[in-house]
């Protein structure tokens, strides 16, 4: 079982990745000055506010605030949880991520156990499927369907008895249900969720099982069935082939996403290894996200009827905010009734692969569905064209794409001077709003950035020998933590300081201040530094004057108190 991912590999995976290289192979970056920009991923700008620091191997937005290391990039673009995240990071790398065994392994979760479960259950139904009698009728279906043996294997596939219990008497009822293979009943007991079915097990792009798909091998309905939302199973998120896929072609040129399993798998069957399909849902903005981590070009495969129309278009909707250069969405749509498994099988592979290198682009669909039923050549027509295209287009990540997709609206709607924006601010006069609010920041906050962003700087604190117990400010508590995790790791990298955070309340304003731009010369920053300390510590003084000042006129003052006290009326600085 997997345990912790150790600190110190953590660690050392941030000193070796360069976070510019990380993110430029997302986000294509541009040199500007001592950083690099681009336009922001995480909102939609028509200038460049995202900056990458390889200096600080910290990226940062100054248009919506977005920020943080390599970890963090990898986590807010690809929507990873942590772990994920690191371990993305070291495929990067190109370094294995070790896990702490032994004495302090994470503390088990359900999550484990839901994983084990599923893994026990994918191997009971491809048992089944070889050893039950009752099974001939699922061989007899894949057989039909052309399967040889080492597709059926490929996909692991299965048999689910037509039985109330099969897993319900060898597991834990409970563990069954959060797992998604039993449905309770009112009275308490459970039966089994699968059951008569061929069994189709999803599984996640690290080869994990996470969910079944099940057809019925009669006229009973519903014809597919696929497992329930569980803690480690999400449709909207996971794709159907994609483990298969990957482990034939880690970076395969494109990536056609069909509508069922059968299609997927008679494609494979066929030679056609790069199909996936979506879990009955629509195909939504996280699949096509995912899938682009992947490849840079999706064919997206539609029956030709009414609904495979309208969820051809559901695509393309959630498709547009994906569209950063380099990437490429088209249209396959099918006749009416036909799927991709019965034309492979029909027509054979290489017609079939015709057919998706030559499926319609993206915006010769998006034009030709909008003006559907317009007129263009009156100016009703024209306009109204407009006013349906624009909001679409004004939801395109910027960048070329954009611009050659509005270039045809203005020239299909014959309108040269469409604005598509308001002026957008521009990140000089955006760098001149934070100088001016530069002047306005507290010492402690000033003494907190520059410290974050020049661990080194501890030493002058060291200088003057501050007793920060008496220090009573806002943020001091902060600016202590900072100086005993610079204290104890005296090496410690920008990117580093920010992952000791990662979690905590504070993490936000580190982010913030960490990549706060001070507009300061190099040379001048540590005499900035020293005054802002001066001025913090003054800051401390007087608040602790009134403070004693205060209790005394109240209640009196200790000895030591007084002595204090004192001691800041003889010496005010
Ligand atoms: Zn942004």
């Amino acid at each position: 079982m997997a345990g912790k991912i150790p600190q110190t590999f953590i660690d050392d995976i941030l000193v070796r990745v360069d976070i510019v290289d990380l993110i430029d192979s997302y986000v294509p970056l541009k040199k500007a000055g001592s950083s690099y920009v681009a336009r922001c991923p995480f909102h939609t700008e028509k200038t460049p506010s995202f900056a990458v620091t390889r200096s600080k191997q910290l990226y940062h937005c100054f248009g919506c605030g977005a920020g943080g290391n390599a970890i963090t990039f990898l986590m807010e673009h690809g929507h990873l949880g942590f772990v994920e995240a690191v371990e993305d990071l070291a495929d990067f790398v190109g370094v294995q991520v070790p896990r702490e065994s032994g004495s302090a392994p994470i503390k088990k979760n359900n999550v484990t156990e839901v994983y084990q479960l599923l893994e026990q259950a994918a191997s009971f139904y491809i048992d089944q499927l070889r050893d039950n009698e009752a099974a001939k009728v699922a061989v007899d279906y894949f057989k039909s369907r052309g399967l040889t043996g080492e597709v059926a294997r490929e996909f692991q596939l299965g048999y689910a008895p037509d039985s109330w219990d099969a897993l319900s008497k060898q597991f834990k009822p409970q563990a069954l249900i959060e797992a998604g293979l039993a449905v309770a009943k009112e009275n308490g007991s459970t039966y089994d969720r699968f059951r008569g079915r061929v069994i189709f097990p999803i599984r996640d792009r690290r080869g994990r099982v996470i969910g079944f798909g099940g057809r019925v091998l009669d006229d009973s309905l519903p014809k597919y069935l696929n497992s329930p939302e569980t803690s480690v199973f999400h449709k909207g998120r996971e794709v159907y082939g994609l483990y298969e896929l990957l482990s034939k072609n880690s970076k395969p040129e494109r990536i056609v996403v069909v509508e069922g399993y059968m299609d997927v798998i008679a494609l494979a069957q066929f030679g056609l290894g790069y199909s996936v399909a979506t879990l009955g849902t629509a195909t939504s903005k996280d699949h096509l996200e995912l899938l682009f981590r992947f490849s840079s070009e999706l064919v997206l495969c539609f029956d030709g009827d009414k609904a495979g129309k309208a969820a051809s278009w559901r695509a393309v909707e959630s498709a547009l905010p994906c569209l950063r250069d380099g990437r490429q969405v088209r249209i396959m749509q099918l006749s009416t009734g036909v799927d991709p498994d019965n034309l492979v099988r029909e027509e054979g592979l290489e017609a079939f692969e015709s057919r998706v290198s030559s499926a319609q682009t993206l915006s010769d669909y998006f034009f030709e569905r909008l003006s559907q039923g317009l007129n263009l050549s009156d100016m009703e027509g024209r306009a109204s064209l407009v006013s349906k295209a624009r909001g679409y287009l004004e939801k395109l990540p910027n960048g070329i794409f954009q611009d050659l997709m509005q270039d045809k609206l203005k020239s299909l709607s014959k309108i040269e001077k469409l604005e598509f924006y308001p002026k957008a601010t521009t990140l000089k006069s955006q760098r001149y709003r934070q100088s001016q609010a530069d002047k306005k920041l507290s010492p402690m906050r000033v003494v907190v950035s520059l410290l974050l962003q020049n661990p080194e700087f501890i030493e002058v604190i060291e200088q003057k020998e501050i007793n920060w117990a008496v220090v009573n400010l806002a943020g001091v508590d902060l600016l202590r933590q900072v100086l005993e995790i610079i204290a104890q790791h005296p090496n410690i990298n920008q990117s580093q300081l920010v992952e000791s955070f990662r979690g905590q309340e504070s993490e936000k304003y580190i982010n913030i201040m960490m990549n706060h731009d001070f507009l300061i010369p190099e040379l001048g920053l540590k005499d900035e530094f020293s005054g802002a300390i001066d001025r913090l510590l003054q800051q401390g003084r007087d608040g602790r004057f009134l403070e004693l000042n205060a209790k005394q006129q109240v209640e009196g003052l200790s000895d030591a108190e007084l002595q204090e006290l004192r001691n800041l009326i003889n010496n005010p600085k």
